[in-house]
């Protein structure tokens, strides 16, 4: 099973996909992204709105 999380899903003009075989692994790597490629900060990415934005563009495959 592998995690994966397009930051076009989440709103952003980017091609990045996210992938990892946890949920925590995918994360890592997403959180990473959009902190050091679109400047969030960990308030942004914690925020409910956005947590439930990201749960949501989450895909299984
Ligand atoms: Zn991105």
């Amino acid at each position: 099973m592998t995690y994966k999380l397009a930051c076009k899903d989440t709103g952003v003009s980017c091609p990045f996909v996210a992938q990892g075989e946890t949920i925590d692994e995918m994360m890592e790597v997403a959180v990473k992204h959009a902190k050091e490629e679109h400047g969030y900060t960990d308030e942004q990415i914690n925020d409910p709105e956005t947590q439930k934005m990201i749960k949501a563009a989450i895909k299984q495959e």
